[in-house]
């Protein structure tokens, strides 16, 4: 169905309001204009919450978390930051792994078994999308979902002609 990014980025960002608060944490969204993508309004939730619980549990008190979402190129982007804990270089493209975490020592009062990135990844790309990570050891890290624009749904009604690999069978 069509999902709006926009919506739903407020949706789990105020669900997980009262977490923040008790850690200590501001949890701010931007606002935005209507981003809409045809998707899996469950699955997307969930990726959003992943992205928030991992910036609560890595960002120590008195820190900030932004949410926020904007079109792009026909889909959208958006973005998750926070001022936490941070990533250190050599570690960043393998946060994707299952089951693979950050040394134990630096997280070790924060549960996980390291799935939440690897599943946020295989929702992106199960929509057509990416997800990025950047991040600077100490000071912070930002997630980057790109998400493609909406499929156009059923027949053209611009009188044009299908294009002939648009009949073929799925
Ligand atoms: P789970 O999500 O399964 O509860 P987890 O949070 O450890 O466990 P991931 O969400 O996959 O697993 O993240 C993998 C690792 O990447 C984390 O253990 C942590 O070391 C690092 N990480 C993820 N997000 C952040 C972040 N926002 N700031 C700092 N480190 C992070
Ligand atoms: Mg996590």
């Amino acid at each position: 169905g069509s999902v709006r990014i926009d919506e739903l980025l407020s949706e789990v960002i105020e669900h997980m309001r009262p977490v923040a608060e008790e850690n200590g944490v501001m949890l701010h969204v931007e606002p935005s204009a209507s981003t809409e993508v045809s998707g899996d309004a469950d699955q997307l939730r969930r990726l959003f919450f992943n992205l928030l619980d991992n910036a609560i549990k890595y960002t120590p008190r008195g820190g900030r978390i932004v949410g926020r979402v904007e079109p792009s190129g026909g889909g959208i982007l958006a973005i998750v930051s926070d001022t936490g804990i941070g990533i250190p270089h050599e570690h960043l493209p393998r946060v994707f792994e299952r089951f693979y975490r950050v040394d134990q020592a630096r997280t070790q009062d924060t549960g996980g078994a390291g799935l939440g990135l690897s599943i946020c990844r295989a929702i992106a790309e199960a929509h057509g999308g990416q997800l990025r990570i950047e991040s600077e050891l100490g000071r912070g890290t930002r997630v980057l979902l790109s998400l493609p624009a909406a499929r156009p749904q059923g027949g053209r009604t611009d009188g044009h002609h299908r294009a002939e690999s648009e009949l073929l069978p799925r």
